[in-house]
């Protein structure tokens, strides 16, 4: 059977970057795909005059899985709101319903030098998943402004969750954690909000249904500062749009280069959409030096959870970590008197870890 991958390269370096990534699929799992290329964002701008359309969504829907490189760049900032590029990712997020956002953030051991944390943490090493509601909360809520009886303007955003929306993520983190250390950390701000007492209740219920995953509670203002004094005791967190919107960008900043972090938003079908947590880098676009690895590993993360290919995602992982240990380097990633390698190299020397 071959399952059907929507593949949307994008613009600036997401071209580079996916066909890299295509390469070590092909590795992996020879002739298991067949790549629907989908033109979405700067491009489908420049083709089209918007940037998702209608067919372009319909592809990635009939599609088993979305992998994408990145959108945008300098040459369409200017364009309304409703004509840029990243809307083209809002489209499909939302007609796809991927509701949970799955952001690993891991320390490679042979790139610690890179972690900005104090030397003994970095040692430690640390690799965590965190999972973020990606389609509720203050980001949806009721917005707006007024004003009140002496003239002031007020303006408001209000942070709501349903049971739903709060049990079909926490299922999510369980689900996860039972696949990893069995961990699970559910952040809130219980002792203020009413949404994040709601959460919590929530997580607890569900909670019931796996016995063998350990969970605890955190706020999550000292979720902040535990990510910077000892990241390594998270396995999972699992937390609401804006709370793991902030974190998860301090979790990645911890890992050293954006160039290695992959995602995963998900629905609760199968189809989910998997890609760099980075953007279309166009300062360096074209220059073949695009590091393209975290899109890789988007790939690996696809096979384990769209695919249930654990072994396939497996190999993936381990051929990085010993391109890595090899002394292997991306511009961006570089500590070492080597030669950084360029886009099309370091990913041979990834497939020839593979062997
Ligand atoms: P960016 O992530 O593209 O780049 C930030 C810095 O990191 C740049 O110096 C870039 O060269 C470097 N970088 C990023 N990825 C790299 C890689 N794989 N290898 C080596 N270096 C890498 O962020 P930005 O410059 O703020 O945004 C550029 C464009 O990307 C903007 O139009 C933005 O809207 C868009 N963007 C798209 C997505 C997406 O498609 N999901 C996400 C973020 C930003």
């Amino acid at each position: 059977m071959k399952y059907n991958l929507a593949v949307i390269e994008g613009d600036g370096i997401g071209p580079e970057i996916v066909r890299s990534a295509i390469r070590v699929l092909e590795q992996v799992a020879p002739g298991k795909f067949n790549y629907q290329p989908v033109i979405a964002g700067g491009r489908s701008i420049d083709l089209h005059g918007v940037p998702l359309t209608d067919e372009a969504l319909a592809t990635c829907k009939n599609s088993d899985s979305v992998l994408l490189g990145a959108v945008g760049g300098p040459k369409w900032d200017t364009l309304p709101g409703h004509l840029r590029p990243e809307r083209a990712l809002l489209g499909i997020r939302k007609e796809l319903g991927l509701f949970a956002n799955i952001r690993p953030a891991r320390l490679y051991p042979v790139l610690k030098d890179a972690c900005p944390l104090r030397r003994e943490t970095a040692e430690k090493g640390f690799d965590m998943v965190i999972v973020r509601e990606l389609t509720g909360g203050i980001y949806y809520g009721e917005r707006g402004r007024k004003q009140d009886s002496e003239g002031n303007t007020i303006a408001f955003d209000t942070e709501t969750y349903n049971q739903t929306e709060i049990d079909r993520i926490a299922k999510v983190a369980f689900e996860l954690a039972g696949k990893r250390r069995k961990k699970v950390c559910s952040v809130d701000k219980a002792n203020v909000l009413e949404s994040s007492r709601l959460w919590r209740e929530r997580v607890h219920a569900v909670a019931k249904d796996y016995p063998d995953i350990q969970l605890s509670d955190m706020l999550v203002d000292n979720a902040a500062m535990q990510l910077v004094k000892n990241p390594a005791q998270f396995d999972v967190i699992v937390t609401a749009n804006m709370f793991g919107d902030i974190l998860s960008d301090e979790a990645s900043q911890l890992t050293g280069s954006i160039g290695l972090l992959p995602s995963a938003s998900l629905s609760s079908g199968r189809c989910g959409m998997y890609e760099p947590i980075h953007g279309s880098a166009p300062d360096i676009a074209g220059k073949g030096i695009a590091n393209p690895i975290a899109t890789i590993v988007s790939v690996a993360m696809m096979l384990r959870y769209a695919f249930a290919m654990e072994a396939e995602a497996a190999r993936i992982e381990q051929a990085i970590d010993k391109t890595l240990q090899r002394g292997c380097r991306t511009v961006d990633i570089l500590d070492n008197d080597t030669q950084p390698l360029g886009t099309i190299a370091i990913t041979d020397a990834i497939i020839a870890a593979l062997a």
